[in-house]
Parts: structure tokens; sequence; C-alpha cells
């Protein structure tokens, strides 16, 4: 019976050790994917400052260039020509001394500037008078005389303040990374120093996306949205441009620097779903993992106003193969130290119940009598006593029956020792099966004489069981020709005491020695029967 609690504690505590593994295996699981995560968008967020840092750079150069240019005596003084041109004749395109004008500047310039696209990625030269009306596009000599103010934000803030802008924007030809410088002149007549227009010069992300990925280990791509493309450009530049700066999922490509991976993953719906987000997922391209970022594309005026809607996305996307390693590596781990773990915890709760079930085993034996494996007299002992408390606190009486078998030595005596062993076994079992109540127990008591609690018995219930007893052993039909009287089988006496105790201090050896007078005076009157105390006295 306690063994078999034993192995439902065992089954439990595995239970509950696995329940635990598993839960630690989770726990680790979450936080080493939390970290994953952190780790990515960690790395997305130095990539989108150093990309920041670098936009501000090359704008800076832009301006610089600009500056260098507009600095040139002729051609600030061709400029308040053409300026003052344009004016004589209109205002806007101007007419022929304009165009005379403008012919001349962008002979000019013209081959610097070429010489900048070709070797560096230069894309827009462009003069522009108050506010922001097109004087002269370098890069596109044969469009003039449009208004941009309402889409070139950075030439007319540089107009307006006569300070120098810088940022990316998208105008009626190009987007592009720009810086912008008031353009002043010396008035030929007064000396007077005079506010011409502005001039900018911008780039493509090209070569800044190059080269932040050769140093970064990353790829880049500026996704403009079809909407403020529409908004910007002149439909047939649209056109154009799009054959190298392809449009998808209503994003123009402005830059990249991996077509194929920036197709691929413009195809991917997390991907998809990122965009306008600021966040970066884990995704693979081609079996390889990726950390996938996004942050907010802004233009000059959306650097200027940080409320602003974005005009797109900035893509970024980076090897996380060694991070997905790492956290596979530390996931393994923690399942090889849960599995450890469990295993030698399952070995230490294994031995540590066999070794209390050795104990319990072992205890039995101490109360369990080896012939006949019924309790012994240690246990009837231990038992006896705390029956009599029990009866003693439910106010109640518990029987005591000494049963002895009759004439035992001459059955030895006759039939021999491995004889009379049978014998007892045989008696003792035949007594158990007579007991039908779980509380009552019969112990071996002496050599042939056994001894029987039943607990909450009266007198008639323990003279009822102990002559079933009797006739149960009469019934063994066991031979035994040697008695010294007329009976031939085994046969047993008993002695019968119904005891109420009236103190808690009684003392067992009381009750027994009343149950031996009572077998006394069995045996006396004449073996084979039963005899109860109080019929004696
Ligand atoms: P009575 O009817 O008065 O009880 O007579 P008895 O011979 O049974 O009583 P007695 O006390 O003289 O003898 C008991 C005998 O029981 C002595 C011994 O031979 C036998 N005996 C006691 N323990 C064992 C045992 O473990 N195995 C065997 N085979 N015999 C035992
Ligand atoms: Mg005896
Ligand atoms: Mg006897």
């Amino acid at each position: 019976m306690k063994l078999k609690k034993l192995s439902i504690v065992f089954i439990l505590v595995s239970i509950l050790v696995a329940t635990s593994d598993l839960l630690l295996v989770y726990i680790s699981y979450k936080n080493s994917k939390q970290s994953l995560q952190y780790g990515l968008e960690q790395k997305t967020f130095q990539l989108q400052n150093t990309y920041q840092l670098t936009l501000a750079q090359v704008g800076g150069f832009m301006r610089q260039t600009a500056a260098y240019i507009a600095n040139d005596e002729r051609v600030n003084q061709l400029f308040l020509e053409g300026s003052r041109a344009v004016a004589a004749e209109g205002g806007g395109a101007g007419g022929i001394e304009a165009l005379r004008i403008r012919k001349e500047l962008y002979q000019l310039v013209s081959s610097g500037w070429n010489e900048m696209t070709k070797n560096y990625k230069g894309r827009q030269l462009h003069f522009h008078l108050p506010i922001a009306v097109s004087f002269l596009r370098v890069h596109k000599p044969d469009k003039f005389g449009d208004d941009l103010s309402d889409i070139r934000h950075s030439i007319v803030v540089a107009n307006t303040t006569l300070e120098n802008t810088i940022g990316f924007e998208s105008g009626r030809v190009y987007a592009g990374v720009r810086g912008v410088v008031p353009v002043f002149s010396k008035d030929p007549e007064t000396g007077n120093k005079i506010h011409i227009g502005a001039l900018e010069a911008g780039t493509s992300f090209a070569l800044m996306l190059q080269q932040l990925k050769e140093t970064l280990s990353a790829d880049f791509a500026i996704l403009m949205t079809i909407e403020h493309t529409k908004n910007t450009m002149w439909p047939e530049f649209i056109k154009e441009y799009s054959l190298t700066h392809p449009i998808i999922n209503n994003h123009l490509l402005e830059g990249f620097t991996n077509k194929t991976q920036v197709k691929s993953l413009m195809k991917n719906i997390s991907v998809q779903q990122l965009l306008n987000k600021e966040k970066t997922i884990l995704t693979k391209i081609n079996g390889q993992y990726f950390g996938v970022g996004v942050f907010p594309l802004r233009n000059y005026l959306g650097t200027v106003d940080s409320t602003r809607k974005s005009i797109g996305s900035v893509l970024v996307w980076f090897s996380a193969e060694n991070e997905v390693r790492d956290f596979d590596k530390g996931l393994i781990n923690s399942i090889l130290v849960a599995i450890i773990g469990f295993i030698v915890v399952e070995l230490l709760i294994y031995f540590g119940l066999i070794f209390e079930s050795k104990l319990i085993k072992q205890s039995q034996m101490a109360m369990t009598d080896g012939l006949t494996d019924i309790p012994n007299r240690h246990y009837f002992n231990v038992m006896f006593k705390q029956e009599l408390l029990q009866a003693k606190r439910n106010n109640q009486s518990l029987s005591l029956i000494l049963c002895d078998i009759d004439y035992f030595k001459q059955y030895n005596d006759h039939y021999g020792h491995i004889m009379g062993d049978k014998a007892l076994q045989l008696v003792a079992k035949t007594i158990k099966l007579q007991l039908k109540r779980k509380i009552d127990f019969v112990a071996r008591y002496g050599g042939e004489e056994f001894i029987i609690v039943l607990s909450a018995a009266n007198k008639t219930t323990s003279v009822k069981i102990a002559k079933a007893i009797q006739n149960a052993v009469y019934e063994l039909k066991i031979e035994h020709q040697t008695r010294l009287d007329n009976e031939t089988r085994i046969t047993i006496s008993s002695g019968i005491i119904c005891y109420t105790p009236a103190s808690k201090t009684v003392i067992p050896e009381k009750v027994i020695n009343m149950a031996d007078k009572a077998l006394y005076q069995a045996k006396f009157n004449g073996r084979n029967q039963i005899a109860y105390y109080n019929d004696i006295i």
C-alpha cells in the first residue's frame, strides 16, 4: 500500500519537475527571442543614425559645391544679368535676352558639372530666381521658367531667409539629396551686394548608399511613395525615371544597394506590413536569415517639421545568421540543461524513493512474523495500545481473542518441526481469512499462540468470530493422531475478553491476562472450544 503511494508520489513529482522544466525552457526561449529582437532593433537604430549622419554630410557637401560655384564672380554676374533680363521680359522664363544669358551661364558651368555627374554622381545643378522659379537646370537645360514654389521648399526657404538649406527633396525631374545656397552678386553700378536667387547642387542616393553598404555591411533601399512622386515629378519624367527606378508596391525605388533582394523583400507580406511602422523583423531571403528594419523617409520639409508625414520609407536589411545561430544554440543549451536537470532530479527522486521503500519494507519486516507472514507481537503491542486509547476516546469496547493450538508439542514431536511450521502457517492464514473488517487484525503472539484484536466489538460479535475461527481451523482437517484426548485433528482453544477502557492509563498486559485466563479456562474445559473471561469469574 505504502509502496503504491510512493510510485504515485514519484509520478506526481516527475510531472511537476517536467512541467517546471518545460516552463524554464519556455521562459528562456522567450527571453532569448526578446533579446534577439532587441539586438535586431538596436542594429536598425544604429543604421538609421549612421544613415542620417551620412545624409547630412552628403547634403553639406552639395551645399559646399553650390556655394563654391555661386561664389564665382562670372557665375553670379551672369545670374544677375539673367535675373534682370527675366524681370525686363515679363518674368517666368523671360525672353530672348534671358535665353542668351542662360546659354552663356550653361556654357560656363556645364563642363564642370558634367564632370561632377560622371565621376561623383552629381545629379542637379539648378539656378532659381525668387521665390522658386527655375532659371537654369544645368542637368536639363531645355526646361526652365517653371514655378517650383509648391514643391521645392528648400529653395523657397533659402530665397526667403537667405540662409542655406540641405535635405532630400523630390523635384520635377529627379529626386535628390540637395544643398541650396542663396546667391549674391555685386551690383556693377552701385557696388552693393544684392541677392539674386538660389543655387542648388544635388546628388542621388546611389554613392552614399554604396558607401554605407561597404562600411556597415547592410543593404539599403529608399522607397518614395508613389503618391508623393506623382505630386512632385513631371509625369513624362516619372516614366523615364521608372526604367532605372522600379515602382514596387506603390513605392518608387529611389535608391538601393541590391535590386534583387529589395524586390524579393517587397514581395514578402511581413515586409509589406512593416512599411510605415518603424519596426524590425526577422525574415529569410534565399534561405538566409536577415534582419529587416524600416524607418521613415523624410524630405527637407519633414526634417524641418517632424510632425509632417513621411514621404516614404527607408528599408535596411542585414545578415542575422549569427544572431539566429546564437539563438538556436542558446535554445538547444537550455533544452539540454533542462533534460540533464530532469534526469538528475528524476534519478535523485528515484533513488530517494527506492531508499524510502527499502526503509518501509524493513519497517514492515520488523512488524511482520517471518513464518506466518502476519503481524508479529511487536506490531500487536504498538497497535493494541493505540486501539485501547481509541476505544477510550470513543467510549467503545474492544475485544481480544487469544488462540492457542491444542497439543501442539505432541504434533511437533510426532510430525516434525517442518510439518509443525506448515500447520502454523495454515492456521494463521485461516484466522486472517475470518476477519472481514479491515480494522481487525491477528498477530502471532508466541510459538503457537495468535492474538486477535477486534475494535468496537461487543461480546456477541467477538464470540461469534472466535467460534467461526475455531470451526475454520477444525475444518482444515489437519491430522493430529498423538493428541492426549479423543480428537484426531488440529484444533485451537480461544480465550475472549470484551473490554471497555475506563481510563487512559489502562495497562495492556492486564487485558491480555484476562484473555489468557479465559484461554486457560478453555483448555481446562477440554480444548477445541472458546471461553469468555466474564463467564469465568
Ligand atoms: P496445549 O494444548 O496445552 O497448548 O499444549 P501444547 O503442547 O500445545 O503446549 P506447549 O506450550 O507445551 O507446547 C507448545 C509447542 O509448540 C512447543 C513447540 O514444540 C511448538 N512450537 C512453538 N513455536 C513453534 C514454531 O515456530 N514451529 C514449530 N514447528 N513448533 C513450534
Ligand atoms: Mg501455548
Ligand atoms: Mg498449545
